[in-house]
């Protein structure tokens, strides 16, 4: 099948110093690829490549016509309601009810004449999604989407991220420094390090999946 994205020979440097040095990574429609790789690594740095949002990078990106991210920090404007977040830079007929149709998917029915302000964290990073979602993405770029909520809010963003998975069938590369949260969600696992992809490991579906499970080997060393 022809992958959603292509990256060949992605490099980046910061001065003297090489963040990438050649990164290659195909991503298949539907596939869930997590990245792994330490602090500094450059995992943010890929991710905004592979969103386009970094002219100064070198290397080929072949991008899909719908993709979206998702990161660490929600990223809301404090200054525009829920909804309007949501829809913003939308065009097209009825922004609003499709706006609340995305609302609705991450559970924020309700929730669309509120405020930045007014929500927890957990519920920020939902209405993140839902702006993410209603573009309708063939790819979904997360980084670290989850990092900063508390653990029992992480588990029900990683729940609704599989559902809505489950549901729309986009692709979705997730960066993520949480071993145990790429063998839960991800079907294949990159490791990102000295620039470069240096392990590329499929996990099996396995109930539930453990430390058994093949891909432990690429996640093993950030655990
Ligand atoms: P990660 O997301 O894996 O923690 P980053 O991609 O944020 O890593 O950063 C990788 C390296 O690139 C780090 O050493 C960081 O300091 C450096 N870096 C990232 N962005 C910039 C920038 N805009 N200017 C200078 N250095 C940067
Ligand atoms: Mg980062």
């Amino acid at each position: 099948m022809r992958p959603v994205i292509v990256a060949e020979g992605v490099r980046r440097s910061f001065g003297a110093a090489v963040v990438l040095d050649g990164v290659e990574l195909r991503i298949a429609p539907g596939e869930v690829v997590a990245l792994l790789g330490g602090s500094g690594s450059g995992k943010s740095t890929l991710l905004r490549i592979l969103a386009g949002l970094d002219p100064e990078a070198g290397g080929v990106i072949r991008r899909p016509d719908h993709l979206a991210v998702v990161f660490q920090e929600h990223r809301l404007l404090p200054w525009k309601r829920v909804i309007d977040n949501v829809a913003l830079g939308l065009t097209g007929p009825d922004l609003a009810g499709r706006a609340n149709v995305a609302l609705a998917e991450v559970g924020l029915a309700d929730r669309g004449r509120a405020w930045p302000a007014e929500l927890s964290g957990g519920q920020a990073q939902r209405v993140a999604v839902a702006r993410a979602l209603v573009r309708e993405p063939d790819l979904l770029l997360l980084d670290e989407p989850f990092g900063a909520l508390d653990a029992l809010t992480r588990l029900r963003m990683q729940a609704l991220l599989t559902r809505l998975h489950a549901q729309h069938g986009f692709a979705a590369l997730l960066v993520t420094h949480d071993a145990e949260e790429a063998l839960l969600l991800a079907d294949r696992i990159l490791l990102l390090e000295g620039g470069r992809i240096v392990e590329d490991s499929p996990v099996t579906i396995a109930q539930p999946r453990s430390r058994d499970d093949p891909a432990f080997g690429a996640a093993r060393r950030h655990l």
